[in-house]
């Protein structure tokens, strides 16, 4: 059912240079694809009653992700997403035929004309993004789940916020604490070996929302520091409405930190690798845990409000 214009000019001119295809030819593929739908309703509803079928098409059959261009597809038509390509060896993964090097522009063209919902409409996103705008959204989107922010582990549980704060009490047994001020006390009992003391996590509930209080030590070139930071547990655009202070001290000494919460959309690593909070010395946490360089005993009080 594909509709030529007459004298054929333009599927010479497309065999000529296969790179080019003029616009009117999209309309055709849309005709192609209403049939390939075998749609009950008359009426055209291009992206309620194309999507699910033509997005089946535009998935790949070796990873089954949505195919970006270029698309490849064999002599015999079956299509391959370029990922993939170079890793089937020359070889239509679906039915063993040379592959070569042919390109599905017509694939590709239906795919620019789709619109399809993000793929975190079950978070709650109810965006319709143009088929090659999609990933862009998905990679922004505001709906998109959150990693666990439990640091020291390899979890890779993702999330919502009410889902990772459940997870980080019950899997990983995280102290929660409710209001906006609090008073920690750090102990361990040999302050020299860094492992002891890392990666120690808090979770402060206030403002009806959540936050992450770490704790942790780390080797900075041949030194142990400790650092203190407070993470949001919401996006970039919340957290800067926040501001917190940390102050540790003890033995007649003491030291301030204010700063503005960071997402837990940045890592955890990345927070602490850019230095952005308390950030103690080795030397000086001894003082402040009394001298006796035998244990560190650390009292970091904290406060969090809002702007
Ligand atoms: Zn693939
Ligand atoms: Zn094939
Ligand atoms: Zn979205
Ligand atoms: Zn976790």
């Amino acid at each position: 059912m594909i509709k030529m214009p007459s004298g054929n000019s333009y599927l010479d001119d497309l065999r000529s240079k296969p790179e080019v295809i003029d616009p009117p030819q999209i309309d055709e593929l849309l005709e192609v694809c209403k049939e390939l739908n075998d749609s009950a309703q008359s009426t055209f509803k291009p992206n309620a009653t194309i999507s699910s079928s033509v997005r089946e098409l535009l998935e790949c059959p070796v990873c089954l992700n949505s195919m970006y261009p270029p698309i490849h597809q064999c002599q015999n038509g079956h299509t391959l997403c370029s990922g993939c390509k170079p890793r089937v060896h020359n070889r239509c993964p679906t039915c063993r035929h040379e592959l070569g090097n042919i390109r599905c522009l017509a694939l590709e063209k239906v795919a620019a004309s789709l619109e399809l919902p993000c793929k975190y409409q079950s978070f709650g996103c109810s965006g319709i993004y143009p088929y090659y705008g999609k990933l862009k959204h998905e990679s922004q989107c505001v709906h998109r789940p959150y990693s666990c922010p439990y640091a020291g582990s390899e979890c890779s549980v993702v999330g919502d916020i009410p889902y990772l704060v459940a997870h980080l009490k019950d899997d990983h047994k995280v102290d929660m604490h409710n209001g906006s001020t609090f008073n920690h006390r750090y102990v361990k009992s040999n302050p020299h070996e860094v492992e002891n003391a890392t990666w120690m996590l808090t979770v402060f509930s206030c403002f009806g929302q959540y936050f992450c209080l770490h704790f942790e030590a780390f080797q900075l070139g041949v030194a142990p520091v400790y650092i203190a930071f407070l993470r949001f547990m919401g996006d970039d655009n919340e957290a800067k409405k926040y501001s917190y202070s940390l102050e540790v001290g003890g033995n007649g000494r003491k030291m301030t930190w204010q700063g503005v919460p960071r997402s837990i959309r940045d890592s955890h690593r990345k927070v602490r690798d850019s230095f952005d909070g308390l950030i103690i010395q080795r030397n000086m946490a001894l003082f402040f845990s009394g001298g006796d360089k035998k244990e560190l005993k650390l009292r970091v009080t904290g406060k969090i409000w809002k702007q």
